[in-house]
């Protein structure tokens, strides 16, 4: 076919890759991610990611995650 109309585009908003799904793709669509991020201001920000990058994201999360626990469980302790 050399022509589809109603697709559905996505791009990753840190690696920019682009890729495009007709509306019958829902499996292909499912390998992008919605997210929104809080910066230090408290500011929420909505991002776009590919399957790899959202991976990549996941474990920055975790430890960010890994850190804020521990942060949390060491009230008053002085290092
Ligand atoms: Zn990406």
């Amino acid at each position: 076919m050399a022509r589809i109309d109603d697709c559905t585009v996505f791009q990753c908003d840190r690696c920019k890759t682009i890729k495009w799904y007709p509306p019958t793709d829902e499996d292909g669509m499912k390998e992008w991610y919605s997210t929104t991020r809080y910066d230090a201001n408290n500011a929420g920000h909505e991002y776009l990611f590919c399957l790899n990058c959202w991976q990549e994201y996941l474990n920055k999360l975790k430890d960010a995650d890994n850190a804020f626990d521990s942060w949390m469980q060491n009230a008053g302790v002085r290092s």
